[in-house]
Parts: C-alpha cells; structure tokens; sequence
C-alpha cells in the first residue's frame, strides 16, 4: 500500500473545497458565450461531417498521394465524430437540450462508432465517472487484457479495435431489452453498411474485400493514441478500495492524469480527453472548449490547496506502460492508503 499525497481533510472538508472550486468554474460558465459553450466542439463535429465528402471522392484517385490524404482525411474525421462526438454526446455536453442529447449520442455512438448507446453511458458516465479509479467498479480494468504480451497488446491490439466494438456491441444488444436492442442493431448496420456502400459507389471501390480493407484502415488510423490515452489517464495512479472510496475531489485530483496538448488529439478526441482530463471528471459536463477555458482556474485551485495535479508527457507514459507493463496491466493494482481523505 502507498499513502497517498494531499492535505488531510474530513469529508467536510472535501465538501466544501469542492463547492468552492465549482463557485470558481461557474463564474466562468456564466461568463462565456454560447459560442464558447457549445458551439466551438459543435462547429469541429459539423466540419468532419461535411469534409467526409472529399474524403471518399479522394479515394477515386489514382494518385497515391491523394489516396493516401483521402485515408487521412477520411480516418481523422471517423475519430473525431466517433471519440470526440461519442464521448461528449454521453455526456450530454453538445446542448442543454435533454431530446437532442439523446439524438446526438444515438447518432454519434450507434451510427457512428457502432456502439450501444446506452451501454456506453452505464459504462463510461456512471461506473467510470462514478466511480474513477475504485477496483472492481470504475478502474479501467476492461483495458486490461493480461493474457497479450506488452508488445502485442501497445501496438497490435490497437488495430482490432474496429473489429472488436461491433462485436462487443452484438454481445451487449442480445442483452438488452427488445426494442433497444432493435433500435441499437438497425443503427449500427446503418453506419457499418453506408461507410461500405459510399467506398463501393462513391469511391470506386471494385472489390468488397478492398472497401472492407479500407474500412479497417481509416477505423483503426488512430486506435494506437485512442487505446493508449484510455490506459495512460488512470492505470498507475492511486486506486481506491469500494468501502473506502474517497471524497471527490480527492478522487479526481489522485486519480486522473492530463496529457500535454497534442494538435490531432486535442481536434480528434477533445481536450477533455487529453490535457484537460482532470477538469473533464471534475466537471464532466463542460464540453471540450470549456474544459480548456477553465484549466487554469482549476489547476490554480488544486496548486493553491496542495492537492495533486497530476500530468506526465505522452513518451513519459508509453516508457513506463512498457517498462511496468506486468505490474501496470497484468498484476490486480495495490489499493491506496488515503490517509484522513475519506
Ligand atoms: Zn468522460
């Protein structure tokens, strides 16, 4: 067990830093435009549905390197409406409408990343959010796969990934009640077959083994970062036992890592995912934009009240996921000692 680092508080004391933090944050709400809100994340989304277009029509070239852009463009936009859009579409973080919410996560997570939305929200907004870092029930442990080599596992697993989510989504519609599960498999084969249809009748495709191939190539363009990402915010940082979670802001402060910004991630999985991810589960409802505007008066608070801010480079973190693969991703992680933070 490792004591963990942090001025010691009663759960009062937690309460109210907390409170205190989210009065500062409001305040920069309250003072942005809707623009800055909502509508900067909105305008990246829109801008990747309407570039698709030049995507497949570059893929008609016989020009390698025009292919190639088209690959690019095409795999960069599937990310940044299957990660970025999911992912704020989750939770609810592209309007304030409750109704459209829903449209956009069903229409992000099910046409387009072929995912049960509802599943996703269990997994990622109740147990993952809820729960960060506590074993057994929001600790990333679905990451783990003990059985692959490190090697294996960095930088081959990564490309099944878009063989993998239809599959994992078929397994998790059987379960599911039958109008949902209905919903889920008729807006998953939407996405699937109309990303195979347009390379077949847009882009000239002549084969179905090259249209699928080429599915497999613009789906898995980003899989390394997206997998790694997913692993390096919260695998080897403190973990917290069931009966002893602590109080929140020391749960985010202690288990929540930020990347430095990165220009392709930051446009393709969203700030709140890379360099603000600690701003992201303290305030999972800001959206991409606002998580940015607000970092600085969150890492000030946590600075201020000696608490953890945890941030580490992206080569820092590949080295050590390498170096303490077996103890990181193999071996049950030790449960953190929280001293007085409870
Ligand atoms: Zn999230």
């Amino acid at each position: 067990m490792e004591p963990a680092r942090g001025a010691p508080q009663g759960s009062g004391g937690a309460e109210a830093l907390l409170g205190e933090l989210e009065a500062r944050v409001q305040d920069v709400v309250r003072a942005s435009s809707w623009w800055e809100r909502h509508g900067v994340d909105c305008a990246i989304l829109a801008l990747s549905l309407l570039a698709l277009p030049s995507g497949f029509l570059c893929l008609c070239s016989e020009n390698v390197l025009v292919f190639v852009l088209g690959i690019t463009v095409l795999g960069v936009c599937h990310y940044t409406l299957t990660v970025k859009g999911s992912h704020l579409a989750t939770h609810g973080a592209l309007t304030e409408s409750k109704r459209w919410s829903r449209i956009w996560a069903l229409f992000f997570v099910e046409v387009c990343t072929a995912f049960p939305a509802e599943y996703a929200k269990y997994g990622h907004v109740k147990m993952h959010h809820g729960h960060t870092n506590v074993l057994g029930l929001g600790d990333s442990s679905t990451w783990r796969l003990p059985f692959l080599n490190r090697y294996v596992y960095m930088f081959l697993a990564p490309l099944l990934i878009p063989i993998i989510t239809p599959l994992v989504a078929v397994e998790r519609l059987s379960k599911a009640e039958l109008g949902t599960a209905l919903r889920g498999l008729a807006l998953v084969s939407l996405g699937l077959y109309s990303h195979y249809w347009l390379l077949l009748n847009v882009s000239g495709f002549r084969s179905p083994c090259s249209a699928l191939a080429c599915m497999l190539v613009t789906r898995s363009l980003l899989a390394h970062p997206y997998l790694h990402v997913n692993i390096f915010q919260h695998i080897g940082l403190p973990m917290f036992s069931r009966d002893k979670k602590p109080q929140r802001i020391h749960m985010m402060s202690l288990g929540v890592l930020n990347l430095p910004r990165l220009p392709v991630l930051d446009w393709a999985f969203g700030h709140s995912l890379i360099s603000c991810h600690v701003e992201h589960h303290l305030f999972p409802r800001l959206s991409d934009n606002m998580c940015l505007k607000v970092k600085p008066v969150v890492s000030q608070f946590l600075h201020e009240k000696h608490l953890p801010y945890n941030e580490d480079t992206y080569l820092a973190r590949l080295w050590l996921f390498l170096s303490r693969y077996e103890e990181f991703m193999v071996q049950t992680p030790p449960i953190t000692e929280l001293v007085g933070l409870q």
